[in-house]
């Protein structure tokens, strides 16, 4: 068997994302795959069809090889783009086997190791009782698990985002000003008050996004202890991973990280020296199924659970991934999840059934996903970035 071509559809229902499909010279026989990363999708694409010309001729049931070709082939190897790009051909080689065998992916994997997934999503409002309302009616529906925010602004930086200046070019995006004073200040308050309101068994936490330096991070782990959350998300960027101790000796508030690693070697000294208790990283972002579940064979004795990003960002063939894995993994925490934009359920079929707050695994063979190729030409890529974020003074900040 031979792969014979590589098929790339940069789209936008609703929102930008890369999917491809792998075809095989066996009438019929082709995977599905993914490689979006939010705000960098046209420069995955491109690497995704550099990379597609040396796979093509292999034998797409070699899933192991191919990866380790993919990833060894550049020299330069690692970082987000290629990663993603060899996940979008992870996916499909795995959609493939299952499609061979007649099986759906997690069968592959093992099987069921639980029902069905259990998944959060966000709650956010100008004010607290307004993320409590939202979070009721998320509650409603079922969830077990909300992620809750506040701030006039939008949701990263709450009430530290002061204003913004307009975009410096046209189809750029503005610049948010933010200080982290008053939103160190108003996490705990949101906080007491939904604890007071909710009661203290619903599962709350709180994703910080980078926002903090180290101490300011530890400072609200300590201070958002007595209201139990989940776990707190994103409390540090990658880059400050020497701060980890700082960070765990200030609280038992349970550590998340990793949506935005790309590596199972960026996880290492997290798992083996107990900092974290969640790792964030999706299959989509660090090369696929493959590469994914070794991550999370090195996180499960050292007690970390997943929690794989789930934002729309991270589209339908990469969700059937993540619960592929996530049904059949012991290590299993949380999903994130969100509903895609409506084109997006034109463009896709078989995404995972969001039922009460758990995502359930499709019984088709393979990844149980296929993509309309003539819906998805109906939306042409849109150029897009990510958020700029400056601080008061003036100096660049991350988003
Ligand atoms: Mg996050």
């Amino acid at each position: 068997m031979k792969i014979t071509d590589v098929k790339i559809f940069l789209t936008c229902p609703g929102r930008n994302y890369v999917f491809i499909k792998v075809m095989t010279d066996v009438p019929g026989l082709y995977g599905v795959g993914e490689g979006t990363v939010s705000g960098s999708e046209s420069i995955v694409a491109e690497a995704i069809r550099h990379m597609s010309h040396l796979l093509i001729g292999r034998d797409p049931q070699r899933i192991e090889d191919n990866w380790q070709l993919l990833y060894r082939q550049g020299y330069w190897r690692g970082g987000p783009i290629f990663a993603a790009a060899i996940a979008a051909f992870d996916f499909a080689l795995w959609d493939i086997k299952g499609k061979i065998a007649n099986m759906p992916v997690y069968q592959l994997l093992g099987g069921k190791a639980r029902e069905s997934v259990m998944c959060y999503t966000h709650a956010h409002g100008r004010d607290a009782i307004e993320t409590e309302d939202h979070a009721r009616s998320i509650m409603e529906q079922g969830f077990k698990v909300v992620r809750c925010q506040v701030g006039s602004h939008g949701a990263y930086g709450g009430d530290g985002m002061q204003g913004e200046n307009p975009p410096v070019s046209p189809g750029t995006p503005p610049e948010q000003i933010y200080e982290p004073t008053r939103y160190l200040l108003s996490v705990p308050k949101l906080f007491a008050h939904l604890r007071d309101k909710l009661g203290m068994e619903i599962e709350l936490f709180h994703d910080v996004h980078e926002q903090l330096q180290p101490i300011e991070a530890a400072r609200l782990a300590k201070e958002l202890e007595p209201y139990r959350l989940f776990f707190l998300e994103d409390p540090l960027m990658p880059e400050h991973r020497e701060s980890w101790p700082l960070l765990r000796s200030a609280s038992v508030t349970p550590l998340a990280i990793g949506e935005i690693f790309s590596s199972r070697w960026d996880c290492i000294p997290l798992f083996t020296n107990h900092w974290i208790d969640f790792i964030r990283t999706p299959p989509l972002h660090i090369g696929g199924i493959t590469e994914c579940r070794k991550m999370l064979n090195i996180a499960e004795p050292f007690n970390v659970r997943s929690a794989f990003h789930g934002a729309g960002d991270i589209g339908p063939v990469s969700q059937a991934a993540s619960v592929a894995i996530g049904i059949s993994i012991s290590n299993f925490g949380v999903q994130e999840w969100c509903r895609y934009p409506d084109p997006v359920y034109d463009v896709i079929s078989g995404i995972p059934e969001m039922k009460n707050g758990f995502l359930h695994v499709s019984e088709k063979p393979g990844l149980g996903i296929d993509i309309d190729e003539a819906a998805a030409e109906k939306y042409p890529y849109k150029r897009g970035f990510m958020p700029l974020i400056r601080r008061a003074d003036g100096s660049m900040h991350v988003y």
